[in-house]
């Protein structure tokens, strides 16, 4: 008998172990390690302490409008893919430029913070990235907003161009420390040791011949401008640069002395790059330095609390473990992004453009998931842009929105993503929300049968996508995509709802393995078969893509509707519990019924059921092994 209960004991024992085991596996207990913060601090896309300098509301006038130098300004949303692409190539121009940076300063603010809205829209910006120059004597006034200088040209091709701007503009009275960019004229070779008897620091002439079509003189010129020592001429007229024995082939550079004593060099290749290492190892070989400059201050970022990377890792493991979950975190998230800034941002609103405006707000009145306060904010906001027939400016809107915000709000009860969380620096987030709000639109609209028109909400989505979508780039794919699949065919509301989730399929296998998607969350065929194995008609392979996957299409949308249910919406990380309607937290409750089991829930449940069999097989065999036991001591006993 004792036997048999430490048996049993034994087994319990191994149950809740094993169903401790689960509970710390699922992740609510040990959440799975946040990537390392940077090692630079960052706002937006750039490093506090990069060669890109960080412009904000803060910061943008001062540097802009007082620095007496050129400017080259990234105007860019961080949500942006094209942007996160092409910052490596900011960078790497602003890591060029650096030395020039008396001269032509190379910066950047994010229009996708709440704070830059006003910047963004005052410059006009119509697409991201789009890249500006303004010269020094820049003056902010309407119609004016800097030149646009086409970003995506390669490296050296922009560098030279900028060298030519300068050059052109000639800004000698505008800033300080101005260098000599001119080409070099015979009376000046002739009386180059002027340059000695006029600045005592000088110890050097440097000539650099630059053949036509090249700039390699004037690089030379900017990029040496900070060394005291030396002045650095360009020399157009080959006959000229022969009196300083440079041929142009094996010489192509040369000192000069006070002197007069002249050394040629040579250069070995035809590259700005090459001629600026040329140089460089002959003013260090001297021990020059250039002079240090009078910085210019990025913006400073928020420092993040050690509580909030313990939030953030908690909440990355919540969304891993219940992959197919939606939140109302996200929702809010993009509605506010929308409101805030993504329309905020435009500097007039009008024609077709107005026209998206109050088609997405009339489906938002209709279908958010916001609360009573919420309901009445967008209700009224929806009704404003219905009585401006002409124009609304960016601004006027967001005052609206801020008004009405403080008579009835708040409307929001977090300020965070949950599902959309990133494990890496500025990727998900927003387009993240906005598809997730796109789906939970299609899927109300198919629910509440509130409308007669079947494409209703996918015609606001199309309109928003190509006038107010931040992303220049995805909405121009959208746009095609949308023609291609032809979205105005759409026959009912089930369809807008399939519609949008192939669509989204369809971009999720563009994007997959692009280097703006976040590792922990890859680009799946959605959704996949564990979250909805009804979903696959069958298991697909490891080569399966959009083609060749075999979907049950009743099944998917069934799923969809189901996700994107209110009731179903999770409220995880929500702050403000209060500005949502009470009666979705009793539906909340409800969610385990329906199959919408979370990963963790079904991991348990089939945990138990197999440790119950496991009981009762041990718990037949313990009898048998009794029965066994009691055979020979009847034996004895009746032998006796
Ligand atoms: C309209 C639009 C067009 C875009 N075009 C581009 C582009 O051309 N280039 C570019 O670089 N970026 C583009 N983006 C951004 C890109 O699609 C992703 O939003 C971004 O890379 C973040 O990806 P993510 O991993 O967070 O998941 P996302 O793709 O943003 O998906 C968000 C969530 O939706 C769910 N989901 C995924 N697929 C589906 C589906 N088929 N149906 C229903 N739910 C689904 C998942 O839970 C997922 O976590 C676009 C975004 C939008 C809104």
């Amino acid at each position: 008998m004792t036997t048999t209960w430490s048996v049993l004991a034994k087994l319990i024992a191994l149950v809740l172990a094993l169903i401790g085991l689960a509970v710390l596996t699922s992740g609510k207990v040990l959440p799975s390690p946040v990537s390392a913060p940077s090692e630079s601090p960052k706002i937006g896309l750039y490093e506090i302490d990069g060669k890109v300098t960080i412009l904000t509301v803060n910061n943008f006038n001062d540097t802009l409008l007082r620095q007496n130098r050129s400017m080259l300004v990234e105007f860019y949303n961080t949500f942006c893919g094209h942007c996160q692409r092409y910052a490596p190539h900011y960078k790497a121009l602003a890591e060029r430029l650096y030395p020039w940076r008396e001269i032509l300063l190379v910066a950047a603010i994010d229009c996708n913070a709440f704070e830059n809205t006003g910047i963004c829209r005052d410059y006009e910006i119509f697409a991201y990235p789009t890249v500006r120059y303004f010269s020094p004597d820049y003056v902010c006034k309407e119609g004016n907003w800097g030149q646009n200088i086409n970003p995506h040209v390669e490296l050296n091709e922009l560098t030279a161009n900028l060298s030519q701007r300068l050059a052109a503009e000639n800004n000698t009275d505008k800033i300080p420390n101005y260098p000599n960019l001119n080409s070099l004229t015979e009376n000046e070779a002739k009386t180059l040791n002027k340059v000695f008897t006029t600045d005592s620091n000088k110890k050097f002439v440097i000539l650099v011949y630059e053949p036509e079509n090249s700039t390699v003189g004037l690089e030379s010129i900017l990029h040496f401008h900070l060394w005291s020592d030396v002045q650095v001429r360009r020399i157009n007229d080959i006959n000229l640069a022969n009196t300083f024995q440079i041929d142009g082939g094996k010489h192509k550079i040369a000192t000069v002395d006070p002197q007069g004593n002249v050394v040629p060099y040579g250069v070995t290749e035809d590259t700005p790059q090459a001629y600026t290492a040329t140089i460089e190892n002959l003013l260090t070989a001297q021990g020059f330095t250039p002079r240090t400059v009078k910085g210019v201050k990025s913006a400073v970022a928020e420092a993040e609390s050690a509580n909030n990377e313990s939030e953030h890792a908690a909440t990355i493991s919540e969304v891993l473990n219940n992959k197919h979950l939606v939140y109302q975190a996200d929702l809010e998230m993009a509605i506010r992004q929308i409101l805030l800034n993504e329309v905020p941002k435009v500097h007039e609103i009008n024609g077709e453009q107005l026209l998206a405006l109050q088609r997405v707000l009339g489906v938002l009145q209709r279908y958010h998931p916001l609360g009573p306060e919420g309901k009445t904010v967008i209700q009224r906001l929806y009704e404003y842009v219905l009585n401006r027939n002409e124009t609304i400016n960016g601004a006027a809107f967001q005052a609206e929105f801020d008004t009405l915000n403080q008579t009835h709000g708040p409307i929001f009860s977090s300020n965070h993503f949950v599902g959309c969380v990133t494990s890496e620096h500025n990727k998900r987030g927003y387009t993240c929300s906005l598809w997730t709000l796109f789906h939970y639109l299609t899927v109300q609209a198919a629910r509440l049968e509130v409308s007669n028109d079947p494409l209703e909400v996918l015609t606001a989505i199309h309109g928003y996508v190509k006038y107010f979508f931040g992303c220049t780039h995805c909405s121009e794919h959208f746009q095609a995509m949308a023609s291609r699949r032809k979205i105005w065919n759409v026959p009912n509301k089930d369809e807008a709802v399939l519609w949008l989730w192939a669509a989204h399929n369809e971009v999720n296998e563009r994007l997959a393995g692009d280097e703006t998607e976040d590792p922990k969350f890859p680009k799946i065929q959605f959704p996949s078969v564990s979250s909805c194995p009804q979903c696959h008609k069958e298991q697909p392979s490891a080569s399966s893509n959009i083609a060749t996957i075999d979907w049950d299409k009743d099944a998917v949308l069934s799923f969809l509707k189901n996700i994107h249910n209110p009731g179903y919406i999770s409220r995880y990380g929500v702050d403000n519990d209060a500005v949502l309607h009470l009666s979705l937290d009793k539906l909340r409750q409800k969610r385990m019924i329906g199959g919408l089991f979370s990963e963790t829930d079904a991991r348990l449940t089939i945990l138990l059921y197999g440790c119950c069999i496991l009981i009762m097989g041990l718990a037949v065999r313990l009898v048998q092994m009794k029965k066994h036991r009691k055979k020979p001591n009847c034996e004895v006993l009746g032998k006796a």
